[in-house]
């Protein structure tokens, strides 16, 4: 058994790897939160403390994002899908419709006793989009990106739109521009807290860049010669880059 173990985005890592057995050292208070759950073929347990204990000098807190340098994508898939539950979990104390403590149910749902109201995991779609202009890609960094980096145009869908219709609009607000030919790349699940990617591709149609001042600080058209930081392996954004980069000219 894998024990993935929280507080908050950082995660436990042993050796730089994730506990295979529980150290009581580790809970000395009872956990908020602690469920199981099946990865592949293996069950795993999810545990989240209210407080970074002390710890000895193999083991340390580690941002779950910088995990993907360091464990197997498998492992670092399996502590997002842990992060996603314990986050669920964290949101559902009570029911939303008549404010029932709820109590644990089958995994990914809960069931209110008073008014039988079912919780399930929510999990909120996103897209993501690379914009070609000939050899150019569009790159915007907004105000809530980390670090240095530029990257794509990306938005919540909103109810009532399609994908490819959230796509359209995003672009159109955060840049000012029209694009055609929006085609599906891949998705992503991205728990912070719990966000489901989509990423597309999409060729410029018209306009000009106007930025959207409340969401962005810039954006442009980038070459292969001139790119700027682009985000890490770990996101979608980064694996649109670089499948446009590695197109043919
Ligand atoms: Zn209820």
């Amino acid at each position: 058994m894998q024990y993935f173990i929280f507080c908050k985005e950082r995660i436990l890592l042993v050796a730089g790897k994730i506990p295979t057995q529980l150290n009581s050292a580790w809970l000395l208070t009872a956990p908020k939160s602690e469920l199981e759950f099946h990865f592949g073929d293996e069950t795993c347990c999810a545990i989240e403390v209210s407080e970074p204990l002390s710890l000895s000098e193999s083991e340390d807190w580690v941002d779950l994002r910088a995990t993907f340098d360091v464990l197997s994508l498998r492992e670092h898939q399996a502590a997002g899908k842990a992060r996603e539950l314990l986050y669920w979990d964290d949101q559902t104390r009570f029911c939303s419709h008549c404010g029932t403590p709820l109590e644990a149910g089958i995994l990914f749902s809960k069931r209110c006793p008073q008014c039988g109201k079912e919780h399930w995991t929510v999990i909120t779609p996103a897209i993501i989009v690379a914009v070609h202009r000939n050899d150019e890609i569009l790159l915007t960094r907004s105000h809530t990106m980390r670090g240095n980096y530029m990257g794509l145009v990306a938005g919540f869908v909103e109810p009532g739109e399609s994908l490819e219709e959230c796509v359209r609009r995003e672009v159109r607000e955060e840049t000012n521009l029209e694009i055609t030919n929006i085609r599906y790349f891949g998705s992503q699940p991205w728990p912070y807290p719990s966000v489901q990617m989509i990423g597309f591709h999409a060729d410029y149609l018209s306009g000009e860049i106007e930025i959207q001042r409340e969401e962005l600080v810039k954006a442009g058209w980038y070459s292969r010669e001139n790119l700027p930081e682009i985000p890490g392996k770990v996101s979608l954004a980064r694996k649109l880059i670089d499948d446009w980069l590695s197109w043919e000219k």
